[in-house]
């Protein structure tokens, strides 16, 4: 297949209500374009939109008006299954809670996103062995995720979020529950992918140190985009 040419993905308009009380907008009116392989840092004060904003971009959830566009195809033209197929091949997501199965050990939840994709046994455990290694977990493969410390469970998520080489990677506070060292650690990690592996990442944080790895730094306050800027600090 020829390689894909424009943004990797967009959203145009996109607006989420949310009817409670007198009604909220968690997203009001807000543009982004992404190219393949670059790093977005979505910044913005709790409240401000960030997981929303994710969840529309990774198709777990649905705007209220507006539009998400990944490889050129439009999402409300999916269907829930096709959307499925193309969230499994294309998307890579990691939760600020991590959501692993519970059921499974570090490989088998990592392993889990291919076996689904297809990938065969050697691939699974090729791909598994590598990223075990790239985040320094070899030790604990085989234990469950109760057995794991937050930050443990933290890496396995990311391994499972990079099985497949989707082509977006979607973060909501990847670090959020880990020390400053720790922190650091993942977002080298992410950088190395990105460059590597021209994997592209939308990164939600607080932490304003993660910006040097931004492409594009983008703030969110109150739903809408406040500020955009590029890597060298200038708006956009
Ligand atoms: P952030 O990730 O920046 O902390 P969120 O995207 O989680 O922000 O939330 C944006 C706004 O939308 C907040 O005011 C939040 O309370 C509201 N919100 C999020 N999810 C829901 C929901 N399911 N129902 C009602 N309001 C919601």
């Amino acid at each position: 297949m020829s390689e894909w040419v424009g943004p990797v993905i967009s959203c145009h308009e996109i607006s989420k209500f949310y009817a409670v009380g007198d009604g909220l907008f968690a997203l009001r009116d807000v543009d982004l374009e992404v190219e393949k392989g670059q790093f977005v840092v979505l910044m913005g004060p709790s409240g401000s939109g960030k997981s929303t904003l994710l969840n529309i971009l990774g198709g777990i959830d649905r705007p209220s008006h507006g539009e998400v566009i990944l490889k050129g195809r439009k999402f409300s033209r999916l269907s829930e299954d096709d959307l499925a197929i193309m969230r499994r091949t294309e998307i890579g997501m990691v939760f600020q809670f991590f959501n692993l199965l519970p059921e499974l050990t570090a490989v088998e939840n990592i392993g889990f996103p291919m076996r689904l994709a297809g990938y065969t046994d050697k691939e699974v455990s090729e791909r598994v062995s590598f990223l075990l290694e790239a985040v320094g977990i070899e030790d604990r493969q085989n234990h469950y995720p109760s057995e794991l410390s937050g930050g443990e469970q933290q890496r396995v998520a990311i391994c499972r979020a990079l099985a497949t080489k989707p082509s977006v990677i979607l973060a909501d506070e990847p670090t959020g529950n880990l020390d400053s060292a720790r922190s650091r650690e993942i977002m080298e990690l992410f950088s190395k992918f990105n460059k590597e592996e021209d994997q592209t990442f939308i990164v939600a944080t607080h932490e304003p140190s993660f910006l040097e790895y931004a492409d594009i730094a983008v703030k969110l306050r109150d739903g809408e985009i406040e500020e955009r800027r590029d890597k060298y600090g200038r708006l956009i």
